[in-house]
């Protein structure tokens, strides 16, 4: 289970992805472009999880 909170990264939002990895990475990235605009890629999102996670 990952979790992503789009608050945690800078934006003023409190949209927030929850499920399986690849799940989760899809709909941040999509979260991300549709509604800021910015269009992370899959590594960059992926970072994200794995930093919040600590692992
Ligand atoms: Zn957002």
């Amino acid at each position: 289970m990952a979790i992503l909170k789009c608050g945690d990264y800078g934006f003023e939002c409190d949209y927030v992805s929850e499920g399986d990895m690849e799940q989760v990475i899809d709909d941040f990235r999509k979260h991300t472009d549709d509604e800021h605009g910015i269009d992370y890629s899959k590594e960059a999102v992926m970072q994200m999880l794995l930093r919040k996670q600590g692992i």
